[in-house]
């Protein structure tokens, strides 16, 4: 365990500047995962404020709910009136929408978010500093038989030990009665069961010195324990799983009920711990750290069987609702982590984002499992306990804040040509609209369009037919499967007269326009047969199929047979739920092939100024890659829900067709 904290990096802070401070130290926690994982942990300071009428008021700075300390700002604390909440810990009880209700109408800054709900917590500890973690070695150590007796051997009276209560204003008061009966000079902490760990201080060096001393204690504990080191046995995974995993995606979207990404890791650490011969029965137990259950569910699903899940989830369901204080709906059954001794670890979202919290969740989780086995044991709390923090509305609502999914949460889009013009465009729009999206391009730049989950970048010659099909396994491998494939890649080789036109050239663009798109449809069918919401394919068509130019025999003849592949797969795959509609732009300038020079002499060709030109149409509008990528966003989604075989021009209105 490593501290952080450099002098140096704080020299801009000035003196007295307390949530400076608070800020600087709270994202050092941040930075370390063996510490905090998105979201996890909390942090306050307690300062003095003048009021509107000069008298000062201690106000408590406590993180808002939900915020993550790794990137918090100073607008990320909610400012607290600390005496209401010193009074409101003496309560003998105070309902979950009560505390908030208090917590909120307290602030002394209307637009600040809602305070976390360790809030009161955090005001009864005495101390100016105080950091709340969930580190990964303090939770191994307490999820391990006897692990009470274990914490109080490792820090005696420099921590106060709290026994496991569910977060909120309970275990708020327990605190205060223990800080009251035990705290001394010497405390310096204090850990909670089951859940984690506080450190407190004067200064926030202090109280961060601390905590990294403290979990730093936890670690050393587990190395003198020979329960430091992980094993890892090498173990081989599927390299070519992509339709056992689309298949597995498509059962946990039904159980879901709605569309989910699919997130394959097949590192050696997970490898080796998926291979393990006692998996099934060291998984059973459930989450490190209570809060970790909204993001992997209270138990990962071994193997495939996606039914017996379902079913033992509702069991789960049944069997601790009646024992919880409200009645509670029950969220969807769908496993959010699934372990596979040859898919190695996926894990479950409705967004790529989702999915990857879900990941670094269970990957500390291994780690922590295995090395509290090696102290005799990984001992999780009891169901109960899990199933009311899951059901916790104020934990749900941290999911809430994320707001109404969008247009294609959970969906993965494939495009190919990606990395400019309408490619590029139809990536942005699928992106904007919550799909996670692969985009393929022969131009080495695709790989570094986006870093974001939601995004891969392929490079690849959608000539090779092998290229193509280990396409779709990396589209597998990083999102679980296809719903919507939009083909765009494409060759203009420039005017030729069929006088001329030599036949190597013919067949170089047949084999780009036509071929490559055959080869990919009939790749992607398997996969866009088993998406959620059937399957959608788009091809970028042109103007040339019904209104063909001179000089384009080989670029018009592509698009024209492309488009009559297009219409038998809309006829053959009808029964698969697939639907297959084509856009034929025209005059889209915006685009690679299109240069300032080249622009120029077009225009200067026909008579007429580049304005013209690029507005000759009957709308006497300019087309953009934008535009078509609309057009391509309305034929994945509703308003094409029940179209296939169309073929919608966008084009500004064109006199050769109308
Ligand atoms: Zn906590």
């Amino acid at each position: 365990m490593k501290n952080l904290w450099s002098d140096e990096d704080i020299i801009d802070i000035s003196v007295g500047d307390d949530i400076a401070f608070r800020v600087y130290s709270s994202r050092l926690l941040g930075k370390d995962e063996s510490l905090v994982l998105h979201g996890g942990g909390n942090t306050s300071v307690k300062v003095l404020e003048k009021d509107r009428f000069g008298a000062e008021e201690a106000i408590l700075y406590i993180k808002g709910s939900g915020w993550d300390l790794e990137t918090i700002e100073a607008e990320s604390f909610s400012p607290v009136r600390l005496e209401h909440l010193q009074r409101l810990a003496r309560l003998s009880s105070l309902s979950d929408p009560e505390m908030v209700n208090e917590l909120v109408t307290h602030m002394t800054r209307a637009t600040a978010p809602t305070p976390s709900v360790e809030a009161i917590l955090h005001a009864v500890i005495p101390h100016k500093y105080v950091d709340h973690t969930h580190a990964d070695a303090v939770v191994t150590i307490t999820n391990s038989p006897e692990g009470e007796e274990k914490i109080r051997r490792i820090y005696g009276d420099e921590v106060i030990v709290i026994p496991y209560v569910m977060p909120g204003f309970d275990l708020a008061r327990l605190c205060a009665e223990q800080l009251d009966a035990k705290l001394t000079s010497h405390s310096i902490g204090m850990v909670l069961l089951n859940h984690g760990i506080f450190s407190f201080g004067e200064s926030a060096k202090a109280s961060y010195g601390r905590m990294i001393y403290l979990v730093g204690k936890a670690e050393a504990y587990l190395r003198s324990q020979a329960a430091w080191d992980i094993t890892s046995t090498p173990a081989e995974h599927d390299r070519d799983a992509g339709l056992r995993l689309a298949e597995l995606r498509c059962r946990i979207a039904a159980a879901a009920g709605f569309p989910v990404v699919m997130r394959r890791h097949t590192d050696a650490a997970t490898m080796s711990f998926v291979s393990r011969r006692d998996l099934e029965s060291i998984v059973q137990q459930g989450p490190a750290t209570p809060d970790h259950v909204i993001r992997t569910k209270r138990l990962p699903m071994i193997g495939g069987s996606v039914d017996a899940y379902v079913g033992a989830y509702k069991a789960y369901f049944a069997e601790n609702e009646p024992l919880a204080k409200a009645r509670k709906t029950i969220l969807d059954p769908a496993p959010r982590v699934v372990l596979d001794t040859l898919l190695g670890m996926c894990t479950v979202g409705r967004s790529a984002k989702e999915a990857e919290i879900a990941a670094d969740i269970h990957r500390h989780t291994m780690a922590i499992i295995q090395r509290a086995e090696k102290l005799g044991g990984y001992r999780a709390l009891p169901a109960k306990d899990i199933f009311d923090v899951e059901y916790w509305d104020l934990e749900q609502a941290k999911l809430e804040k994320v707001g109404r999914p969008p247009r294609f949460a959970g969906e993965i889009a494939l495009v190919t040509g990606a990395a400019s013009g309408i490619g590029k465009a139809c990536v942005d729009a699928l992106l904007a609209s919550g799909a996670a999206v692969v985009g393929v391009d022969i131009n080495p730049g695709i790989e570094s369009l986006y870093a974001q989950p939601d995004y891969l970048g392929l490079v690849g010659d959608v000539a090779s037919e092998t290229r193509l099909k280990a396409v779709l396994t990396q589209t597998a491998d990083a999102f679980g499967g296809l719903d919507m494939l939009v083909l765009n890649a494409g060759v203009f080789p420039g005017g030729c007269r069929i006088a001329e036109l030599p036949l190597d050239q013919w067949r170089k663009v047949m084999a780009l326009n036509l071929d490559a798109n055959l080869v990919l449809m009939r790749q992607a069918h398997p996969f866009l047969k088993l998406a959620p919401n059937g399957g959608r394919v788009v091809i970028i068509g042109s103007k040339n199929v019904s209104a063909p130019g001179p000089g384009a025999a080989a670029y018009s003849a592509s698009k024209a047979a492309l488009n009559q592949v297009a219409r038998v797969a809309a006829l053959e795959w009808g029964g698969d739920g697939i639907r297959i509609n084509s856009v034929h732009p025209n005059a889209v300038f915006d685009t690679g092939i299109w240069t300032e020079e080249v622009l120029a002499a077009r225009a200067a060709y026909y008579g007429l100024s580049v304005d013209e030109y690029k507005r000759n149409n009957m709308l006497k509008t300019e087309v953009t890659s934008r535009n078509v990528a609309e057009l391509v966003i309305q034929m994945c989604g509703s308003a094409f829900a029940k179209t296939t075989g169309a073929q919608v021009p966008v084009d500004g209105g064109n006199d050769r067709d109308i």
